[in-house]
Parts: structure tokens; sequence; C-alpha cells
């Protein structure tokens, strides 16, 4: 298997057809910092650009899949500058709502679709906690597989927001249960996620990299343009359906909390409904 790494993630090539992208910064529960969210859409763009690739399995690094997006991350990176960037908005670093907003265009909402349209298969293989922003990468991918201990949560409602920047959560998870598990910031189990809809299969946990790896395997039996194209019709009946417009018009309700937030706390964020590991020490943006 050859294996090559970025700064946070490791791009591995576990058999023929298949790219495993696996986010490597277990000591940090993998929260995705600018490097780790800038290495993994160029991870995903060697896996799309590589002929020789059928299909890309995104993994992390135990114990957790992803614990969201690294509230802590100073932001060295400086966005349009450092890496390309992938939206066109521009002035990232601008005062006010206009920075954040282009900010989160950018690194949030752009990114994810940007990923959610790769056009080959995607399979995420969850374990452990997938949070927030971890939802977002899971829910990006074609194909969820989780293991049993799989537990999956966005708390942000806690945290003054009306959940993550991609509002993907009634389409996951039906209108009800997304009302629900939103207003509660209770986590669902990997069996309730596949009661949803939201997770194709659920494996014990020490079988979870190799079913996903014999899934890939029989996808990659595919002929590779056939599967783009069925990937495509069903990522643009989606789109039909409304899903993009739906998202761009949460996004706005998403932005108008954090400019709530800011002259309220002076922070993007209600900090009483941090988590206990951030608080204090997340970056007020
Ligand atoms: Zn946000």
């Amino acid at each position: 298997m050859t294996v090559h790494a970025f700064e946070t993630v490791l791009y591995e090539r576990p058999e023929p057809h298949v790219a495993r992208i696996v986010m490597n910064r277990p000591e940090a529960r993998n929260a995705q910092d600018l490097r780790m969210t800038y290495d993994l859409n160029a991870a995903m763009d060697r896996a799309a650009q590589d002929d020789e690739v059928k299909v890309v399995i995104v993994a992390g690094a135990d114990p957790h899949f992803s614990a969201g997006h690294d509230l802590r991350d100073p932001g060295t990176l400086r966005l349009g500058r450092d890496r390309p960037a992938v939206s066109t908005w521009g002035a990232y670093d601008a005062e006010g709502a206009e920075g954040l907003f282009a900010r989160e265009q950018e690194i949030y909402l752009q990114m994810t679709r940007r990923w959610r349209d790769l056009p080959k298969p995607t399979i995420a293989a969850v374990q452990g906690r997938c949070i927030a922003g971890g939802l977002m990468l899971a829910w990006a991918c074609d194909l969820i597989v989780a293991s049993e201990d799989a537990s999956f949560v966005d708390p942000v409602v806690a945290m003054g927001v009306c959940g993550v920047e991609w509002f993907l959560h009634p389409w996951e998870l039906g209108p009800r249960k997304a009302k629900e598990l939103l207003f509660m910031a209770e986590a669902w189990s990997a069996r309730e996620a596949m009661a949803f809809g939201m997770v194709n299969r659920v494996v014990p946990r020490d079988a979870l990299a190799d079913t996903v790896l014999a899934m890939a395997r029989r996808i990659a039996q595919m002929p590779a343009f056939a599967l783009k194209m069925t990937k495509e019709a069903v990522n643009r009946s989606v789109d039909a359906m409304g899903q993009r417009t739906a998202t761009d018009t949460v996004f706005g309700l998403h932005q108008l909390c954090h400019a709530h937030n800011r002259q309220r706390f002076g922070m993007i964020v209600d900090p009483s409904g941090l988590p206990e590991a951030v608080r204090g020490k997340a970056v007020k943006r």
C-alpha cells in the first residue's frame, strides 16, 4: 500500500482502484482546522484526477471519526492566499459580517459541496463520535458505513446557531426528527441513523475497515463513466428537488445567528453552549 502524508491527512492506496483519505489528528479527535480542510480538499482533488482511482473512502484515525470544526483554530492560513480558494467570494478578511460570510462560504459551504460533487463514488467510514462539521463531511459522501459504537450529533443550537453551515438535516433525517435532534442537541446512534436512512450499513467496530473496503472493491468493478453519470443523476435530482436552494437560504439564517452572537456576546457563538473542552479557548471571531 502506498501512503502519501499531507500535513493532517493520510492519502492511502489500499488496493487497485481505491483511494482512502484518513483524517490524522487523533489527538484532537480529528477536529478540522483550516490545514485539514485544505488537506482534505487536496486529497479529494488527487483522487478525482487519478484515472486509476474509481472509489474514494473517507475515514478518521481512531478513536473518533471527527469532532467537527476546530473552534480553537487561530486561522493562521490566509484564505485565498496560502491555499487556492474554491469559491469566488473574496474579501475573506473583511471586517464585520462581510468577512465571516465569505469565510464560511469558502471553507464550509462551497468546500463541502465541492466534495459532495466529486465525480467518483465516496464512502464515509464512521466510528466513535461524529459531531457537527464531522456530520457535514460524512453527509458529503455518497455512502455512510458506521460502526456500532458510532454516534452523530449537531449540538450548535446550544451555541446560538441554527445548525451547521451545510443544512442537510431535513434531507438526511426527515423534518420531524431533524427538529427533535436539533432542538434537544441529542446524539443519535448508528442504528437510529440507519433507520432514518442516513446510514447505509452498521457493522461491528472491528469489521468497519474491511466492510468498507469490500464495498469499494465491488463498486470498482463497475464502469467508471457509468458510476460518474449515476452519481451525477442522483445529485442533480436532489438539486432539482430544491436541496441547493434550501441550503443556500438556510446559510443566510446561519450567518444572521453569527452576526447576532457577535453583537450580543462579542464572538460568533453563544459561549454558554460551548463544550467544556473549548470553553475559554475558542477563537473569538
Ligand atoms: Zn458558522
